[in-house]
This record gives C-alpha cells, structure tokens and sequence, in this order.
C-alpha cells in the first residue's frame, strides 16, 4: 500500500536557495508544457505526449541557461505532472462533465510552491538528514520513521518560509478486504456551510469553535492586506500574517479532520458521500467559500485514503440531483424549499424532515443503489440518473 508521510525540513541559506531556485524552474516548466502543449492542440488537434515535450527540453535550456542548474529529474516531473493535468482535462471532457475545467497557469503568487524529486534521495533517520540531489543534506525532523520503498518525494515551501517534503512509499502490504455493505453499518454524510457535516443517523457535526474564531480572524486580516499599497513593506508584513493564519486555520482544520474521518471510518463499514466536483469550483472570490471547498476536498480525500486502510468501502455519488429537495420517504421532489428552510414537511406523505438529516439519508440511499448496481453489471458505468427514477418508483409503490 502507498503511505505519504510529511515532514518538515529545516535547509540552510544556500540550500532555501537552491530550493527555490529549482521550485521557480519546475513551475517555469510547468507553465511552459501547458503553454506549448495547448498551442498545440489549438492548431491541429493533436495533444502533445510527454514523450514530445521532453524532446523539446534540451532546447529550451539552451534558451533559458538558469534552467541547467536545478535536478533535471524534477524538472522532467514537472512535465509528467502537466501532462497528467491535461489527460485528466480530457478525461473529464469525455465523461461530459459540465466544468471540466482546464489546467491553470501556476502562480508564483501560490502560497505554496512545489517540486518532484522522483529518485536520488536518502534518508537518513539517526542523523536527521535527507539527502536531496543538487541540494545536499537538509536537516529534517523525523516524528516518525518508515519501511519501504520511496516511490515519490515532493518538497514544498510555503509562503511563510516553512519546507517540508512528502515521501510517497509502498510498504509492500496488502490492503484489508472490503467488509460486507449492509444498511445497519453505513452512513450518508451531508457536508454544509452551516453545519460542518451531518450524519444520516441524525447527528450533527459542528464545526469547531477556535475554527469559527480563527476564520473570522483570516477576513479581518484579508481586508488589511487587500488595503495596504501594492509593493509596499507594509504590503508584505500583512500578506505574512494572513499566510500565516491561513497556515494555522488549515492545520487546526486538519486535526479536527483527521480525528473526525478516524472515528466515522472506525465506526462504518460503509459510508457515502456526494463526490466532490473540484473542478467546478474552479475560482471563488469569495474567501469563506474558498477555504469551506479545500476543506471539503480535503476531508474526502482522508475518507479515501482511510477507508483503503481499514477495508471500508467508500461510495461516492455523483453531485447530480438536489438530495436536499428530495423526500427520502416517498420521493417527492420539492421545489419550493429554499436555502434558509431548515425544516421542511413533506407536501406528499407529510414527514416532517430537517433539511440536512434528509440529504444524507438521500445520499445513503443513493449510495446503496450505485454500489450494488455496479456490483450486478460491472461491465458498463452506472447511470445514476436512472437510479434515482429507480429509487423514486420503488418509493411509490
Ligand atoms: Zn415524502
């Protein structure tokens, strides 16, 4: 099974250097294959393979000298990841997504930058030190050691000056089986703006209240900083302490994430949740609803990663019909309710539902169908649609 494992780096001043020396190349390339490869597609319709584009590498160091200098392993990464970026975009193309959305530029305004180093480091755990090609040992702290084989290291820095490196190693073990999908171990999860998640058992999650305060703290310091002039020092002191509780909101984020995908994976065999459309939430302006959809790719990506570990079975259902106007009991579909309804009777068969609670009873209910249709013909993609005039129908009779 893939682990990753994260840990901070502690590099020296020639080594930061280097670092971001090879970070501004990576993404340099990384803009450059996007660039070179939708000029491409644009003029004949033809996507360029990676094969193609590192041919074309040699050439453009000799353009661009600087880019000699950092690992060309990481750089050729770099080109790789692009590459894969714009499969997916195609990959999503087809499967007719609304907003496939198109690989983006990366800014070196980023708050955190990033590099691959696909082979050539040591680790070594007595000494404290990771081996990095072209850079040397950096000091590393280690709170906890692994077995295997490294598969990939990705080195970051963030924008208030923290490194770490994420190793991706194979342990050679196998992972659990799946147990059994039954109603009675499973649960639905609505994840909201308002309330963090609910259960379809009934329960609400909250989100914790040093998140709320630490959240209201980040816009404070967003409007200073948008406030101060462009260029200016000023400028930049602010826009270190907005990184920096942008930092702590995601870590503290990360903890009460960590705890709460631990317990609902220990407690379920089975849990559903509506599948995250990321890249239709390509740009928010607005800042709440920017840090509110990381969060949730985040938390799914813990649900994912768990429920390999522990044999639980993962279904996630597509983002395809409103499951909050949905009545889970007869399946009347009610138009009329509007966000700030919390609680709504059922025109139909008079249940009285809370808003959320119905949502993730719906998307258990629709997650149980996909799963043992997709059980009974592996052969072609489930067609969800018809599982809900399926489920509408069965609701009737
Ligand atoms: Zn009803």
């Amino acid at each position: 099974m893939l682990k990753t494992y994260k840990y901070r780096l502690y590099p020296d001043g020639s080594q930061r250097e280097k670092i971001k020396k090879t970070a501004d190349a990576c993404r340099f390339i990384y803009n450059w294959a996007l660039e070179t490869g939708s000029t491409a597609y644009k003029r004949d319709k033809t996507s360029l393979s990676a094969y193609d584009l590192h041919a074309l590498l040699p050439e453009l160091k000799k353009e661009h000298p600087w880019l000699a200098t950092p690992y060309s392993q990481s750089l050729q990464q770099s080109v790789r990841r692009q590459y894969k970026a714009l499969q997916n975009f195609f990959r999503r193309v087809k499967r007719g997504e609304e907003r496939p959305g198109y690989p983006k530029f990366r800014s070196k305004r980023h708050h955190r930058q990033s590099f691959d180093i696909p082979q050539g480091i040591k680790i070594e755990f007595e000494k404290r030190n990771v081996y990095l090609p072209k850079i040397g040992l950096v000091r590393t702290v280690f709170h906890r050691r692994f077995e295997g084989a490294i598969k990939n290291c990705t080195v970051i820095v963030t924008n208030t000056g923290k490194h770490f490196i994420c190793i991706v190693v194979e342990d050679g073990r196998v992972p659990p089986k799946k147990k059994r999908v039954n109603q009675k171990k499973s649960i639905g999860i609505d994840v909201g703006l308002k309330t963090y998640a609910t259960i379809s058992n009934g329960e609400k999650i909250e989100n914790p209240r040093f998140l709320e305060i630490s959240l209201k703290r980040v816009k404070c310091l967003h409007r200073r900083l948008s406030k101060k002039k462009r260029g200016s020092k000023n400028r930049e002191k602010a826009r270190i302490r907005y990184g920096k509780c942008r930092e702590k909101i995601s870590d503290q984020r990360r903890d009460f994430q960590q705890k709460l995908t631990t317990r609902l994976i220990r407690e379920n065999q089975a849990i559903m949740v509506e599948s995250l459309n990321v890249s239709g939430m390509v740009k928010n302006r607005r800042l709440s609803k920017a840090i509110s959809d990381a969060a949730w790719s985040s938390f799914l990506n813990m649900l994912r990663y768990k429920s390999e570990l522990y044999g639980v079975s993962l279904i996630e259902v597509g983002m395809f019909e409103p499951t909050s106007k949905l009545c889970h009991v007869c399946g009347f579909k009610n138009d009329g309710i509007k966000l700030k309804d919390r609680e709504w009777p059922c025109p139909q068969c008079k249940t009285k539902h809370d808003r959320d609670t119905n949502a993730a009873l719906n998307i258990k209910m629709i997650g149980f169908k996909t799963h043992h249709a997709s059980r009974e013909q592996r052969k072609g993609p489930v067609d969800q649609s018809t599982l809900v005039d399926g489920m509408k129908q069965e609701a009737h009779h």
